[in-house]
């Protein structure tokens, strides 16, 4: 049986004003995200009603009535469309013992495995898993609303023993019960318990879920916990989580719309919990227990730019100051994990010829373009990012394909280095001009969906 132990650690040095300004901050936010709602279509039932809020009875019969795309859809979408989904075997050893191992398992989903500590003799990481979506559509009902382009890579009953899950917000296409519900199976199955983190405002909806209350931590922004995670027994792992603000929304239904936060999440392992003073910052890092951090951004937009602007006129507009706060209040994160397309609703919309009336900037104040993905990148000094948030509920094939190109393009002007996997389909795209002089920079890596890769520091 593996378990955790749970410490709270609200940051220190936070006056009242500084309170009080970030609850300004958080309103302005709302009030301008909230300007934003009326792109976004209300979603209806079958028989053309309006839904407002789900109901625990409605979501369970939901549980059963997820579907996927056959093999031969599958196969004829690989061979027309060179979008490749590759099923993940975990129970494969690491290559390098010390790597950690990441998984897109399609749209904002991510398992990160964490390198085994250095300390010990486990085999095994303790294991992340990130707004798991793994139903059909994202949506309130499965017979309507956006649906998946390809099919998961595979089903949750194939992921190895989960111990902790992240919600950034409570979006279909990021909060899906059908997974939840799945999740608590595997866990029953593996007789090791899944501790779920998620953003005020989330508590009730677990519960409601089935979730024990004892498993489920909700936070605010910068709001701090350390955890002792019980890995293979007899051996724990010391992780810090911090909830980290991020500019988006919420809302399941009409009448919920902004009740509940939104954030990303910064998870740290054998780095010292607490946020950095100037000495620590001079400090060499202490080479214990394989010290590794993993930022998600969530769902976020990074600055609202109105139309007509020239790429040159953007870059000169505020961003979101968030990103660039992290590396200065811990460390640049080791892997970052940075959407990179508007994701389900817009594409959503595009199959209804509704592109034009819906170009990026209309949610660019809550949604990342590759050119924000990678100036997200670059504020976090993460050392190495993977692009999420694309190529899953998408309106057709080239939107995944054209993700990706607009990805490497804007890492080419910005001289980031990316990698591609030999498995990845996306590589002849655009060439890659890197040289070996850029092989110590910061980097974006592209594997395929499903692939397992090694991230090595
Ligand atoms: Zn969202």
């Amino acid at each position: 049986m593996g378990g955790f132990g749970i410490g709270s650690n609200k940051p220190t040095g936070q006056t009242q004003q500084e309170n009080a300004e970030q609850n300004a901050k958080r309103r302005s936010w709302i009030g301008r995200q909230m300007e934003w709602m009326g792109v976004i279509a209300p979603l209806t039932d079958p028989e053309g009603r309006m839904i407002a809020k789900e109901t625990h009875e409605n979501l369970q019969i939901q549980a059963h009535k997820s579907e996927v795309l056959n093999e031969k859809d599958h196969q004829k979408h690989i061979h027309e469309y060179g979008i490749k989904v590759v099923k993940p075997d975990f129970n494969v050893p690491r290559k390098f013992p010390n790597s950690c191992r990441t998984t897109w398992l399609g749209h904002a989903t991510y398992l990160i495995e964490l390198p085994p500590q250095v300390s010990s003799n486990c085999t095994r990481g303790v294991t992340l898993l990130f707004d798991p979506i793994f139903s059909s559509r994202c949506s309130p009902s499965q017979y309507v609303g956006p649906k998946r382009f390809v099919p998961p890579p595979c089903s949750i009953s194939d992921l190895p023993p989960i111990d902790m899950v992240f919600i950034s917000h409570n979006h279909y296409d990021h909060l899906d019960v059908n997974s939840i519900l799945q999740l608590q199976k595997l866990s029953e199955h593996h007789k090791r318990p899944t501790h779920y983190f998620v953003p005020l405002g989330h508590l009730n909806w677990l519960k409601e879920t089935g979730i024990s209350e004892k498993c489920i931590t909700e936070m605010d922004w910068w709001d701090e916990v350390d955890i002792k995670v019980f890995v293979q027994n007899t051996i724990d792992t010391d992780i810090m989580v911090v909830c980290t603000p991020s500019q988006h929304c919420s809302g399941r239904g009409v009448s919920d719309q902004n009740t509940c936060l939104w954030s990303g999440w910064l998870v740290s392992q054998g780095i010292e919990s607490k946020r950095l003073t100037d000495k620590d910052r001079a400090a060499e890092l202490k080479p214990v227990d394989t010290p590794f951090s993993v930022f998600f951004a969530g769902d976020t937009g990074y600055r609202y730019f109105p139309p007509n602007m020239t790429p040159i006129q953007i870059s000169e507009l505020p961003c979101c100051p968030v990103f660039s706060q992290i590396p200065e209040l811990y460390r640049p994160p080791h892997i970052s994990l940075i959407p990179i397309s508007t994701g389900s609703t817009l594409s959503f919309l595009k199959k209804f010829g509704i592109e034009a009336s819906a170009p990026h900037h209309l949610t660019s104040s809550v949604h990342c373009d590759a050119a924000d993905a990678v100036a997200l990148h670059l504020d976090l000094k993460s050392k190495c990012s993977l692009p999420m948030h694309y190529g899953t509920f998408t309106s057709g094939p080239k939107e995944g394909l054209d993700s990706i190109r607009l990805l490497k393009e804007a890492c080419q002007s910005a001289g980031v280095r990316v990698n591609e996997s030999e498995m990845s389909l996306y590589k002849e795209q655009v060439k890659d001009h890197a040289d070996d002089a850029d092989q110590g920079k910061s980097r974006f890596e592209i594997f395929a969906m499903g692939e397992i890769g090694e991230v090595m520091m």
